[in-house]
């Protein structure tokens, strides 16, 4: 017989169910995310100074910060869905970020809530296709391809990262850093591009040479959720 831990003990349930991404870890996630992009918020605004517009720092600061008051309004319901989590912060990106980031960023997590639906909590599995949905709106919205030097060159390889991950039984924690390292491969792999996408497109091969502030945005999300998201399940 299998010894069942206290109704009170969610550590506990989880681990005897396996390894899942509860709620409270997703907003964990978005916590540290906004963290993040509040202290790289200068580095952030530098790159796109160098082949864009200098507010991408700015921009996703702002985003993220409104994020935040989102999240203190929705609380911890007992029963709250990881999707209408989600869609809530797509929401609000897309209401309060400027600029390509907000519509892109906020499809995102709208594609990505949708995907993740009622569950209070999904598995790797579930979690890697709600993040592709996720991706693939983003992509769909902004017509780009790998190598067009956008956020797309870090979230793809990401996505097939933790699609492999899932595929082939590694942990959650080892899926989610396997993913962040290709979302950081993918980032460095756009300096030598020349853009073919978003307002880096115009200055032509004077984009080549500066690393897309998109994918170096997208990067901090994967890796900010191999640090959260594992928390508090087993290794
Ligand atoms: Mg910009």
């Amino acid at each position: 017989m299998i010894a069942v831990a206290p109704d009170t003990d969610a550590g506990a349930k989880t681990a005897a169910r396996g390894e899942v991404i509860t709620r409270p870890a997703v907003v964990a996630w978005l916590r540290a995310f906004a963290a993040v992009v509040a202290r790289d918020r200068e580095l952030l605004t530098e790159l796109d100074a160098a082949i864009g517009d200098a507010d991408h720092g700015i921009n996703m600061d702002r985003g993220m910060q409104a994020v935040l008051v989102k999240l203190d309004e929705l609380g911890e319901p007992a029963d709250g869905s990881v999707g209408a989590l989600l869609k809530a912060v797509g929401m609000t990106l897309v209401s309060s970020v400027g600029g390509a980031a907000g519509p892109l960023y906020g499809t995102l997590f709208l594609q990505m809530g949708s995907a993740a639906g009622q569950a209070s909590e999904l598995t790797l599995a579930e979690w890697a296709s709600a993040v592709a949905a996720g991706v693939a709106g983003a992509q769909a919205r902004g017509q780009a391809e790998l190598q067009d030097k956008t956020m797309i060159d870090a979230l793809l390889p990401a996505v097939a990262a933790l699609r492999a991950g899932a595929a082939s039984g590694l942990s959650l924690a080892a899926a989610l850093g396997r993913s962040a390292e290709a979302a950081r491969q993918g980032m460095k792999a756009t300096v030598p591009l020349v853009a073919r996408k978003g307002r880096a497109s115009y200055l032509g091969q004077r984009s080549a040479g500066h690393q897309d502030p998109g994918a170096t945005s997208s990067w901090l999300l994967l890796e900010t959720a191999a640090i959260s998201l594992s928390a508090g399940t087993v290794p």
